[in-house]
């Protein structure tokens, strides 16, 4: 059981400019959090800082509910896993391995039972004898990774360790983590660049971009209800195209000429009382077709990506590349014709998202009292959303009898053995109306 909480963090190199800026965060237990964004946003340092390999230079850190900016990394029960495997090239795999029990009492032979019971458990049995020079990349990161697991910690960290593998490494690499996760029921935290491996791998991911959370949410959360512009853009592939609109007397432009987009944009525009927008749109959802039609903008096709079932046209339109996502069997010809009324997000000009409604607010019948419980508030409110406690229009009841919470998702009850499973379901808090209501 391991709960990490990250309190108002920030971090700066010799009194320079600060590099992680008011992180909150928390982690949960048998949590695969992922820690995603472009280099030098601040990742490794987060998970750094979390070891105990560099300190605060604000805020606060808890394990388990316990203060850990002054303790040792060796009293944080966590393992580290890095990008460069960081093996000993003159030990065999087994003493590799054995490494990760150098903190324990354990007799060598119960040390050497626990190493070959790790090794079976990632195919690596045969190959104890072994130096790390006689392995390939995805073994030696297994050799990195069974020493992690060995001791048993509570929490592993891992630094981009895959990115040295080649692409069908890299994802069965995935899959066998993620199962062996699951199996040892640790709390993992991942850094890493790539977005496809955090949508793949995160039980919750959290896009970090220059030195800040931008949105932490699960992958559906994520790519079907980004918060901020850079997440659109971030997650997802092909990236979502992004179109600059302006509007005036409820008709929209591009560079001033007249385009036809989705109602529901015009309408949150209005909410918003907002002139000037990007509308974001993914490749699936811009429809194309060779001949005019009433609404359609004129473009030009460039490229063709072919991805097998799909295949992705690249279309010279307002000007700018349009990334359009169509089947495999389309014919494509050179002139198009796009439609841009299908679903779309919109984004202020600073990049926020905006909504038909303004808050999100969850009405609970009453505070919870339990650690993990509390925490749960605790991130929603680093989220932005509001939590109060009320007799009314309740979203989430705890049932005292059966010792579960009831949480309304979209007009029906369900149940929810944690509130911790409340972060699954954050789109379905209901919205309070702009005006209030
Ligand atoms: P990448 O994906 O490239 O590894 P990252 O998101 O992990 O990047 P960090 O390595 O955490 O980013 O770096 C965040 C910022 O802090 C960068 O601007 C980096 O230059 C700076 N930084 C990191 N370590 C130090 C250090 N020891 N001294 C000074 N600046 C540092």
């Amino acid at each position: 059981m391991s709960h990490i909480s990250l309190e108002k963090v920030h971090k700066s190199f010799d009194k320079g400019q600060d590099v992680i800026k008011d992180l909150s965060l928390e982690i949960f237990n048998d949590e695969f959090l992922v820690l995603v964004g472009p280099s030098g946003c601040g990742k490794t340092t987060t998970l750094r800082m979390i070891a105990g390999l560099e300190e605060l230079s604000q805020g606060d850190l808890y394990i388990n509910g316990n203060h850990q900016n002054d303790e040792d990394p060796s009293s944080r029960c966590l393992s580290f896993v890095f990008q460069n495997y960081a093996l000993l090239p003159n030990l065999t795999v087994e003493d590799n391995i054995v490494f990760g029990l150098m903190n324990h009492p354990y007799t060598r032979l119960e040390k050497k039972r626990r190493v070959e019971e790790i090794a079976r458990k990632l195919s690596l049995y045969e190959k104890l004898g072994s130096y790390p020079s006689q392995l390939s990349g995805g073994q030696k990161q297994k050799v990195a990774l069974a020493r992690a697991l060995i001791d048993s910690s509570d929490i592993v960290l891992f630094d981009e360790p895959l990115s040295n593998l080649d692409a069908v490494l890299r994802e069965s690499m995935r899959n066998e983590l993620i199962s062996l996760q699951k199996q040892f029921k640790t709390t993992c935290i991942y850094v890493t660049h790539d977005q496809v491996e955090a949508m793949a791998m995160a039980s919750r991911i959290v896009l970090m971009i220059d030195g800040s959370i931008i949105q932490v949410g699960t992958p559906y959360q994520m790519y079907h209800d980004p918060n901020h512009l850079d997440v659109a853009t971030f997650i997802g592939s092909p990236e979502i195209n992004v179109i600059k609109i302006s509007m005036k007397n409820h008709e929209v432009y591009h560079d001033q000429e007249p385009i036809t987009v989705n109602d529901k944009l015009k309408d949150i525009m209005e909410i918003h009382e907002i002139f000037e927008a990007y509308v974001s749109m993914r490749p699936q959802d811009i429809k194309v077709s060779s001949v005019k039609k009433e609404h359609t903008t004129k473009g030009k096709l460039i490229l063709v990506e072919h991805f097998g079932v799909n295949k992705l046209l690249h279309i010279d339109a307002l000007g700018q590349t349009l990334r359009v996502l169509v089947s495999a069997d389309y014919m494509e010809t050179k002139e198009l014709y796009v439609d841009l009324t299908g679903d779309a997000f919109v984004f202020d000009l600073q990049k926020r998202r905006m909504r038909q409604t303004i808050q999100r607010t969850l009405i609970i019948s009453e505070y919870p009292k339990n650690f993990e419980d509390i925490r749960v508030v605790k991130e929603l409110l680093n989220y932005g959303y509001e939590v109060n406690e009320g007799l009314m229009d309740m979203d989430l009841i705890y049932d005292h009898k059966k010792g579960v919470y009831q949480f309304k998702n979209q007009g029906s009850w369900i149940q929810l053995h944690h509130m911790k499973e409340l972060l699954n379901y954050l789109p379905y808090i209901k919205d309070i109306e702009p005006n209030g209501v």
